[in-house]
């Protein structure tokens, strides 16, 4: 059931803006019939790159503990802010309140200044980038599964997001380039490649905000480094919000928040939180620990 609500979360949020009317909005949520369209909804500024969490707690129906509690947290226009800890800390929930895959038991989340349950869905989810883990590849070429961030990208746009994303080297290496087919599910691609297709779908929609939800897992270290350097500068006045239990992959990010057990247990650098958090001082140490016996 989880899988087929991200699914269709992850269609809808893929649907050109042009192509998504109010009625197939309400169709395709009917999957969670709470979710709904405000009656007068409020339009979003120019920019939607600010978040904030205000006093934020969930809790999944029918389950007995909070997977947040009272979390607040915000990030700038233009701010790369990293979302670390442990499975099962709630990184995936807080990422999915953004777009209104889920609401809040409790508090607001804040897109652009504005309560997200005040926006229209198709305005709000039209300006980020949502990035799963686990891509919905489907079959059809490579530029078809790019261009599904946007259906007017032209060759260039397609071409400059797979760049960023670090595709562009495999996709130049297979026999029919862009127009190499995908196969259902993106079987027929490595789990790293499939990730970097689902990065430049995101990329291809230059929104103002990017969540990259545990996006760059299957990739090596040095991709994963050249991914976010080009991100960086591909991303400037965007706002990117990566969730990784990966220290390497956080560790340079702007501002990095430790959330530990549905709460937030520090903020700050990397080196602060070294100093600070104790629980990102064991995470890193446990994975440089890990990294040293491979
Ligand atoms: P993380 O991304 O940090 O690994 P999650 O946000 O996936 O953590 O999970 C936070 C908590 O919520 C965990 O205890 C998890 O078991 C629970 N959880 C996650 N998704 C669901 C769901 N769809 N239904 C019920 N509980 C869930």
């Amino acid at each position: 059931v989880i899988m087929s609500f991200l699914m269709i979360s992850m269609m809808f949020i893929m649907i050109p803006r042009a192509a998504v009317s109010a009625k197939r909005i309400s169709e395709v949520l009917a999957v969670d019939p709470s979710i709904t369209d405000p009656e007068k909804p409020e339009a979003l500024e120019a920019s939607a790159g600010s978040v904030e969490f205000r006093g934020v707690s969930f809790r999944y129906e029918g389950a007995e503990e909070d997977a947040l509690c009272d979390v607040s947290f915000s990030m700038s226009p233009g701010e790369t802010v990293a979302l670390v800890g442990p499975t099962g800390a709630g990184k995936s929930t807080l990422a999915n309140l953004i777009p209104r895959f889920y609401d809040a038991s409790g508090g607001s989340v804040l897109v652009g200044g504005k309560d997200v349950r005040a926006l229209s869905l198709a305005e709000l989810r039209s300006r980020i980038g949502f990035c799963h883990q686990k891509a919905a590849l489907f079959s059809g070429s490579i530029a078809d599964n790019i261009r599904y961030g946007n259906q007017n990208a032209d060759e260039a746009g397609i071409e400059a997001a797979a760049s960023t994303a670090q595709a562009l080297d495999f996709i130049s290496e297979l026999e029919g380039g862009f127009e190499s087919r995908v196969a259902e599910g993106g079987s027929n691609l490595s789990g790293g490649q499939r990730q970097r297709i689902a990065i430049a779908r995101a990329l291809a929609r230059n929104p103002d905000l990017y969540v990259f939800d545990d996006s760059f897992s299957a990739l090596d270290g040095r991709t994963d480094a050249r991914l976010r350097a080009a991100l960086k500068k591909r991303t400037k006045s965007a706002s990117v919000l990566v969730v990784s239990q990966k220290i390497e992959t956080v560790k340079h990010a702007d501002r990095i928040v430790v959330l530990d057990d549905g709460r937030i247990a520090g903020s700050g650098t990397h080196e602060e939180l070294l100093l600070l958090c104790p629980l990102y001082k064991q995470l890193a140490e446990s994975q440089n620990a890990a990294e040293v016996r491979s």
